[in-house]
């Protein structure tokens, strides 16, 4: 099997994960990863449950097509790859609890969940802007220099990584921080967060493991 071959069925793997678990509805969402000086994306309005690895399109890095018609995402994913060499995996979803979470105002880079710390990074949210526009690239982009996982206000959520697996992950894991987060708010719970000392010592783990860039120099 190529590289792209490989690839390819990644992504239409990832998207089956994504719809099997209620991340994306419809034909929401959308999928890259980098592959040299190409870009392989899930196309626009197909569903990520039923997607094949022949529907995906392969772009340049301005997210000009080689065939097909890429996801109206693209230039959000161009811009975090233009921002980040490290990155070679975009994934955007519809989480719903993280974004209702998001909607409501609730934080989720408060450090309640060790696992969580470690591999999911800082959570930073950027305003709203509408879905498919330069304005929301340009505000992803700013905001990927320093988290791997992004909520996207009144809209849903961005996630990156070395490699596709990776950025799915961390779009599961943010899902199931905001599940406890609500049920926290649910039993009306006030336990604090973690401490910083052991924040930082889960973040030290998360980076010696793979999971976050090192960003202490
Ligand atoms: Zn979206």
């Amino acid at each position: 099997m190529t590289d792209e071959a490989r690839l390819r069925a990644d992504i239409a793997e990832v998207g089956r994960r994504l719809y099997a678990r209620g991340l994306v509805a419809g034909a929401e969402g959308n999928v890259s990863v980098r592959l040299g000086e190409r870009l392989l994306m899930t196309p626009a309005g197909v569903c990520k449950g039923y997607l094949t690895a022949e529907q995906i399109v392969a772009t340049d890095l301005a997210g000009r097509p080689e065939n097909g018609r890429p996801s109206t995402e693209a230039p959000m994913h161009t811009a975090v790859y233009r921002q980040r060499s490290d990155v070679s995996a975009v994934v955007h979803a519809h989480p719903p609890t993280a974004t209702g979470c998001a909607v409501a105002g609730v934080r989720l880079d408060e450090p309640y969940l060790a696992e969580a710390v470690a591999t999911l990074g800082s959570v930073c949210i950027v305003p709203y802007r509408p879905p498919g526009s330069a304005e929301l690239a340009a505000s992803v982009a700013d905001a990927v220099a320093e988290a791997e996982t992004i909520l996207l206000a009144h809209h849903g959520a961005l996630t990156v990584g070395t490699d596709v697996f990776r950025a799915w992950e961390r779009m599961e894991t943010l899902e199931h921080v905001a599940r406890v987060r609500l049920v926290v708010r649910l039993l009306g719970g006030g336990a604090p967060p973690l401490p910083a000392d052991e924040v930082e010592r889960l973040i030290a783990q998360g980076v010696a493991a793979g999971y976050l860039p090192d960003r202490s120099n």
